[in-house]
C-alpha cells in the first residue's frame, strides 16, 4: 500500500483529493472543521518536504452547475487557519484560471481549487475532465475517505494518469488500516454491534461480517424483525414483516458459522413514538399492542456489557435505541460506555457507517473509542465487503 510517506515532495506539486464538504452556517462560516483538521497532516507533509499542495474537493450537491452558495471560496480562511499557511484560491478547478494559479504556485504554498461538482463531468467520472485535473500535479494523493466509494473523476479516474505517482494520504491510509484491523486482522474475540432502524439497510453488512466476527450484537429497530420472526409479540414496534424469513436465515447462517448472536431480551417500550410517551420495561417478545420498543432494557444491557468487555476487537454501527430522544438514549450511551471500558482495557474499537458517528459525537465518545470513521457511505460499503473504487484505483 503506497502512502504519502513513500514520496518526497521536494520541488513537486501534490494534487490532493480532500473531503472539505464541511457544514456552513447562514453567513457561510464553517461550523465544524473536523474534515479540514483531518487533512492537515497530509498537507503539512507535502509542505515540509518542500513541495506545494493543490487541494481539490466537492461541497454539497450543486448538480454540475456553478452555485455561489457552494463555493469553496467560503472556506479559504478556515483552511488557512487550520493549516497555518495563507491558502490561495482558483475560481475553477480546470481551465485557464486553474492552470495559471497552479503555474504560479511555489514550494510551501497551498492552492484550493473551486468545487469539483460545479462540473457535471466530476460525478460522471469523465476521463478527459480527469485528465485536465491530472495536469495540475506531479503526484496524486487521495485523502478523501468520504468519497472513496464513488468512481468520480477526482476520486478514482484521475489516478490512471499517475501510474507510478499515486498514493494514499494519512487519513485514507488510517481508515483503511482501521477497517482492516476489524475485518481481517483483529484480535479475537471480535464483536460487531449492529443497531439502527432497519434490517433491510444492514443486511449486506450482516451477511459479510458473519465470516469475520465471533459475536454479533443486534439492537435498535432491527431487533423486532428478528423477535417477531422467532414467534415473539412485538406490539407496535418497527418491524419489517417481509424480512422475517431473511432474519431467520441470518440466525441459521450465524449458527453454522459459530457466530454467537445476542438480541435484546428486554426493552423500554413506549405508548407513542415520542420523548414524552408513557414507558415500561417489558420482555422483548411480550410487547403489548399499542406499545413499541424504543430502547434496550437493563437485562439486555447487562448481557451486552459482558460480551463487549470480553472482546478484543469491536465494531459499532448504529444506535441500540432512538438516541435522538433523551428518554430512549440510555441504552446507546451505556453501549458507548462499555466500549470505552473495553478500549481502556486494550481492545481496538471502531465506530462508523451511516449515522453512527452522529450518536458517538453527540455523547462525546469520539475521544474514547480507538477510531471513528469519517466516511458514512464509504464505511458502510467497506463493511459490506465491497472494494471501494477510490481505494482500488490507488492500489491498481
Ligand atoms: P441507521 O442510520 O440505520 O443506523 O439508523 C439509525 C436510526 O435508527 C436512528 O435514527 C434511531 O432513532 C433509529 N432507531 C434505533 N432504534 C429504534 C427503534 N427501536 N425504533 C425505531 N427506530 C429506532
Amino acid at each position: 500500500m503506497k502512502t504519502i510517506d513513500d514520496f518526497n515532495f521536494e520541488g513537486k506539486k501534490a494534487l490532493i483529493r480532500v473531503d472539505f464538504n464541511v457544514p456552513l452556517d447562514g453567513d457561510f462560516n464553517v461550523t465544524d472543521t473536523s474534515r479540514i483538521d483531518a487533512a492537515k497532516p497530509t498537507i503539512l507533509k507535502v509542505l515540509e518536504d518542500g513541495g506545494s499542495a493543490i487541494l481539490m474537493s466537492h461541497m454539497g450537491r450543486p448538480k454540475g452547475k456553478a452555485n455561489p452558495e457552494m463555493s469553496l471560496s467560503h472556506i479559504v480562511e478556515t483552511v488557512s487557519n487550520v493549516v497555518g499557511v495563507q491558502v490561495k484560491f482558483a475560481e475553477d478547478c480546470v481551465g485557464t484560471k486553474a492552470e495559471e494559479a497552479v503555474a504560479a504556485l511555489k514550494s510551501g504554498e497551498v492552492l484550493l481549487l473551486e468545487n469539483l461538482r460545479f462540473h457535471a463531468e466530476e460525478e460522471a467520472g469523465d476521463e478527459s475532465f480527469a485528465e485536465e485535473l491530472s495536469k495540475h500535479g506531479d503526484v496524486y494523493v487521495n485523502d478523501a475517505f468520504g468519497t472513496a466509494h464513488r468512481a468520480h473523476a477526482s476520486t478514482t479516474i484521475v489516478a490512471k494518469f499517475f501510474p507510478e505517482n499515486k498514493c494514499f494520504g494519512y487519513l485514507l491510509a488510517k481508515e483503511i488500516k482501521a477497517i482492516d484491523k476489524v475485518m481481517e486482522t483483529g484480535e479475537k474475540p471480535v464483536t460487531a454491534i449492529l443497531g439502527g432502524a432497519k434490517v433491510s439497510s444492514k443486511i449486506t453488512i450482516i451477511e459479510n461480517i458473519l465470516d469475520k466476527v465471533d459475536n454479533l450484537i443486534i439492537g435498535g429497530g432491527m431487533t423486532y424483525t428478528f423477535v417477531k420472526a422467532k414467534g415473539g409479540k412485538v406490539g407496535d414496534s418497527i418491524c419489517e414483516d417481509d424480512k422475517m424469513e431473511l432474519a431467520l436465515e441470518i440466525l441459521k447462517q450465524a449458527e453454522a458459522k459459530n457466530v454467537k448472536v445476542y438480541l435484546p431480551v428486554d426493552v423500554l417500550a413506549a405508548d407513542d413514538f415520542s420523548n414524552t410517551a408513557n414507558t415500561q420495561f417489558v420482555e422483548v417478545n411480550e410487547i403489548p399492542d399499542g406499545w413499541q420498543g424504543l430502547d434496550a432494557g437493563p437485562k439486555t444491557l447487562e448481557i451486552f456489557k459482558q460480551v463487549i468487555l470480553a472482546s478484543k476487537t469491536i465494531l459499532w454501527n448504529g444506535p441500540v435505541g432512538v438516541f435522538e430522544m433523551e428518554n430512549f438514549a440510555k441504552g446507546t450511551i451505556a453501549v458507548g460506555n462499555y466500549i470505552d471500558e473495553a478500549t481502556q482495557g486494550g481492545a481496538f474499537s471502531l465506530v462508523g457507517g451511516g449515522d453512527s458517528v452522529a450518536a458517538v459525537k453527540q455523547f462525546g465518545f469520539q475521544e474514547k473509542v480507538s477510531y471513528v470513521s469519517t466516511g458514512g457511505g464509504a464505511m458502510l460499503e467497506s463493511l459490506e465487503g465491497k472494494t471501494l473504487p477510490g481505494i482500488a484505483a490507488i492500489l491498481g
